[in-house]
């Protein structure tokens, strides 16, 4: 059989055996460059499939190229593209797929002992003035770890760089330490799992044994007593060893509601710092540095438009960006601008969605772990009425519905009440310099999903 022949029945038996969307994305381009001696070489057009093919999709081929030859022993795959590609069905395919697959290729690297994905490096972490402070007490912490800032606490909004910089700190210290990184929901099911079979000593020594204990998304933590309590001794532990701590939140630690009051002083204890939104000369640098070692050039044109419409959340710029690329190896171009926005316009077109008081009262109300009910209810304390008032300002601010309609929904108020209230968070705004950041965070969970 000639390797034509050969590749062919290959690809008959893939397309038969993956979705549309696989077989396109990853097989196309692909040709057996040799056979020898029970070798076969599969060329692929980038190092991306191969990785892909090597870890996925080795068996399928495999097996498939026993079944015509059995002499075949070994298949590999090399980097080339030297032949005309086969002919492929039409390439309707849905990018977002690829997305997908990309996410799950990153799932395979991940380190099971330390939990870190070595994609993440200080070194592919783009410095501006958003995160420069950031970056800078996060390398300090790399040079002198449990020394400089113990512990180093992380906080900005979605997306925006936390978990990249988390991550860099255990790349960098994870050869001369022993480091482990996890969020603090990983932390309470362990914990809880401990609890459950009767094993806490062993959960106990995993995390107070460590030179290096990163928790990421520290805020799913308040509320949870026992988790706090356990977390609290974990941290003391390693604290008077000297023993590096780093942490990351979506908000300082006194934004976080019942998060117990020893850990709030101890977070507050350490250095605070925080990411902000990437400016524009960043986002195009990020945007740059991404697309750097994947051979496809973008014309200036295509990365302004990017980094204009998407702003505040750098994983949407990347996800934006993945489109594009995807699109480039589909298509083996690189997009104009009118094609840049027609694959985008998913995402950056998207009308603001009109959005419900519902929504915003499900999302005050869990902001602030204060019931649904209170919102609507009668109750005095500062702990509830401010959050009321946020609500009764925001369904004026993001709706634009009228004071007695706001009154009516928010538990039967009199409008003058409404117009106090939204007057309070406005003053509120001018006199708390962290408090616009909080208000943009709930806006962006009433926005998101
Ligand atoms: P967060 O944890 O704050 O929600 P992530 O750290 O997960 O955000 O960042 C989202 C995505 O954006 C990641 O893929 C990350 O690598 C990328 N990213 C964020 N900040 C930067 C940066 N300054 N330079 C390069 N990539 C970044
Ligand atoms: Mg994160």
């Amino acid at each position: 059989m000639t390797d034509q022949e050969l590749w062919q029945k290959v690809l008959n038996e893939a397309e038969i055996k993956l979705s549309k969307a696989n077989f396109i994305t990853w097989f196309k381009s692909t040709y057996v460059s040799s056979q020898k001696d029970g070798v076969v070489t599969v060329a692929v057009p980038n190092g991306f499939t191969k990785t892909w093919f090597e870890s996925k999709y080795n068996k399928l081929i495999f097996s498939s190229l026993r079944n015509l030859n059995n002499r075949i022993k070994e298949v590999c795959y090399i980097i080339e593209n030297k032949k005309p590609s086969f002919n492929m069905p039409d390439a309707s395919v849905e990018v977002e797929e690829i997305e997908e697959t990309q996410l799950k290729l990153e799932g395979l690297q991940i380190d099971k002992e330390t939990n870190l994905n070595p994609k993440y490096s200080f070194d592919n972490f783009v410095v501006g003035n958003s995160n420069d402070l950031a970056n800078a007490t996060a390398l300090a912490v790399t040079k002198k770890p449990g020394v400089l800032y113990n512990p180093l606490f992380v906080y900005g909004g979605v997306g925006l760089g936390k978990t990249h910089l988390l991550q860099s700190i255990g790349n960098k210290l994870k050869d001369k330490k022993s480091v482990i990184y996890l969020t603090s929901e990983n932390f309470t099911n362990e914990f809880l799992d401990a609890m459950q079979n009767k094993s806490p000593a062993a959960f106990k020594n995993k995390y107070r044994n460590k030179d290096v204990l990163i928790i990421d998304d520290i805020q799913f933590i308040a509320g949870k007593e026992r988790t706090q309590e356990e977390f609290f001794y974990t941290f003391n532990a390693l604290h008077e060893q000297n023993k590096q701590i780093v942490i990351s939140s979506d908000r300082p630690p006194k934004a976080i509601p019942t998060l117990d009051e020893r850990l709030r002083s101890r977070f507050e204890g350490g250095m605070l710092v925080d990411i902000g939104y990437p400016d524009y000369e960043t986002r195009v640098t990020i945007l740059k540095t991404k697309i750097k070692n994947k051979d496809i050039s973008l014309s200036k044109e295509v990365i302004d438009y990017i980094a204009n419409n998407i702003q505040k959340n750098i994983r949407e710029l990347e996800g934006a960006l993945n489109l594009i690329i995807a699109s480039c190896y589909l298509y083996k171009n690189e997009p104009t601008l009118e094609q840049t926005k027609k694959i985008l316009s998913h995402i950056i077109d998207k009308p603001k969605k009109p959005i419900s008081y519902k929504k915003i009262f499900s999302v005050v109300s869990n902001f602030y772990e204060i019931a649904e009910s209170d919102l609507v209810g009668k109750n005095r304390k500062q702990s509830i009425v401010f959050p009321r008032q946020i609500t009764m300002y925001l369904m004026r601010e993001e709706m634009k519905v009228s004071y007695p309609y706001i009154g009516e929904k928010v538990g039967g108020r009199d409008h003058t009440t409404v117009m106090h209230a939204c007057e309070k968070i406005e003053n509120t705004l001018k006199i708390r310099g962290d408090f616009e950041e909080e208000l943009n965070l709930i806006k962006q969970q009433i926005y998101s999903v």
